[in-house]
């Protein structure tokens, strides 16, 4: 069956060779098992199901959660000439109805479906008299809880395929799966371990920046000037913020569109249109923006603020450079963002285990944001991809700071937080260290500590900047919460006792903190 996929390739797609990974799945498929493709953006998922469904005998089911995509899907399929249609909340009744007998009468092959649809009992009893080959579920992390955008009406699925008879292979699809999602995914599927088909998340054409404490707005709008004849998107945490800086760059004579939920839907689409038709060079946008638009010249893809997590932002970022040429993916941070993110969460009204997953997702972004290690490398790590080279080209790569010795100075944070009982957070331990005079230090007596004061004439910024540094090092964890507080990890101990030492790309001033032996 694989060569006939080939010709499928060749003919409707006009594509010569499989990419990596979509051959190993289709194998799977045709063998009649369920499997799991995890690949980036970009990297071919559809093709996995959409080949087969015109081989296998019977119906293709697609869950999809991306309902206003699926009419442009569709379109673009029917255009390749493939018998392909979609069921979803944007029909009447009537045309529903209309469609399902159509299905069964056989005259598609693939049928997209809206996660929604699997509640409705209508639709569950036209599926009793229909052959269905296969089903794929894309944006299959939805289905987990621990993934970064859990939906409700994917916890359906195990359900309905378990009124599908003869079982048909199940193939999920995602390009942000961690592994401890993945393993969620096909424990939830029944989809075997050694069906995993990983394909490398690298994207080679894309370099990671990452800028702190610097002024924003001025940036991009450089930023934007500099590159004014290259499409950019810049993503804001805020419909008032991605209002805010639309109008601060269209004054400065840029071509900027606007896009966020606020916004009608003929608006959005006109901004939309706009952008890919390349009327409009840059996108100021929420993350409601992306999905799916297939624009592949997008030179740069700038985030105002730190997003939630991993996974949104490699998503996100991942929007720049479909077409494999070299493109920038800059994250400007404020530690205001931090806050602002934890306060989300708080207000969120998740589940308490399922907070502290999001807290836990919020430090291992914050953590990318201090590393000075490879942010590519850090990216990778996060998803399981063992490819271990380091980019060479991501802000922290390239950065050309000398390495000095910082042990003396981490060992004296690490003590305080010690000293402390490991019971406070970042800003009361930066206060002991350089010896604040607060109601605070008086009211737990901080005062009488050895540590207090340990780091006079240092600045509690700076103080607060080595912290960040020591727990994206994984010297010290934060535990969840909105108020975090610091505690020591076992890589803390052999620092403690010597054993090993801190190196550090130096901007703090070492001569400023006194030479007091901390221990
Ligand atoms: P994903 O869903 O993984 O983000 P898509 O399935 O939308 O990616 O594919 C991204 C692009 O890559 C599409 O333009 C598609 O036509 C193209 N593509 C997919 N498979 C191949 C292939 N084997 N050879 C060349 N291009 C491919």
């Amino acid at each position: 069956m694989l060569k006939d996929a080939q010709e499928i390739l060749k003919h409707y797609y006009g594509h010569e060779a499989f990419r990596d990974g979509q051959e190993t799945i289709m194998q799977h498929l045709f063998s009649g098992a369920s499997a799991i493709g995890i690949m980036p953006t970009g990297g071919g998922k559809s093709i996995c199901y959409q080949i087969p469904s015109q081989l296998l005998n019977g119906v293709t089911l697609v869950i999809s959660p991306l309902i206003s995509l699926m009419k442009d899907q569709v379109d673009e399929l029917k255009e390749a000439g493939i018998p392909a249609t979609f069921l979803n909340s944007s029909l009447s009744q009537e045309e529903g109805a209309e469609r399902f007998r159509a299905v069964r009468r056989g005259e598609y092959s693939l049928v997209y479906i809206a996660p929604e649809r699997l509640e409705s009992p209508s639709f569950m009893n036209m599926l009793r008299n229909l052959h269905v080959s296969l089903v794929a579920v894309d944006e299959a992390h939805c289905l987990s809880q621990w993934g970064h955008d859990f939906r409700p009406s994917y916890m359906r699925i195990p359900e309905f395929l378990a009124q599908i008879h003869p079982a048909p292979p199940v193939l999920a699809l995602t390009a942000t799966a961690t592994p401890e999602v993945a393993a969620d995914i096909r424990r939830l599927l029944d989809i075997p371990q050694e069906r995993t088909v990983l394909t490398g998340f690298t994207r080679e054409n894309l370099s990671f920046h990452v800028h702190k404490g610097i002024d924003r707005d001025k940036f991009i709008r450089d930023y934007v000037k500099e590159n004014a004849k290259q499409s950019g998107i810049i993503y804001a945490a805020t419909r008032k913020e991605v209002e805010r800086l639309g109008a601060k760059l269209k004054k400065a004579g840029i071509a900027a569109g606007t896009y966020h939920g606020g916004m009608s839907s003929d608006e959005r689409k006109e901004m939309q249109d706009a952008f890919v038709y390349d009327e409009l060079t840059v996108m100021v946008a929420t993350n409601a923006f992306g999905m799916g638009i297939n624009k592949s010249n997008v030179r740069f893809v700038i985030h105002a603020q730190m997003p939630r997590n991993i996974e949104s932002y490699y998503q996100e970022a991942g929007r720049a450079g479909r077409d494999g040429s070299p493109s920038e993916c800059i994250l400007l941070f404020h530690p205001q963002d931090t806050r602002i993110q934890q306060f989300l969460i708080d207000q969120s009204d998740l589940a308490e285990d399922r907070k502290k997953n999001e807290y836990d997702k919020l430090q291992d972004i914050v953590n990318f944001c201090h590393t000075e290690g490879c942010l590519e490398r850090y990216i990778l790590d996060y998803f399981g991809d063992p490819e271990s080279d380091t980019c060479g080209k991501c802000s922290s790569c390239i950065d050309e700071r000398s390495v000095v010795d910082i042990t003396k100075e981490a060992q004296m944070v690490l003590s305080c937080i010690k000293r402390m009982d490991e019971r406070f957070g970042k800003t009361i331990v930066a206060q002991v260290l350089v010896g604040s005079s607060n109601q605070k230090m008086k009211d737990f007596s901080f005062q009488r500590l050895s540590t207090y004061g340990l780091m006079k004439g240092a600045g509690q910024k700076e103080v607060m900047q080595l912290i960040d540094y020591l727990v994206a090092s994984r010297y010290i964890a934060l535990s969840g919460g909105q108020y975090p507080v610091l505690k020591l990890t076992e890589h803390a101990l052999p620092v403690l006792k010597n054993e090993e030492k801190v190196m550090r790309k130096q901007t703090v001033q070492p001569k400023k903190i006194t030479e007091d032996d901390p221990l």
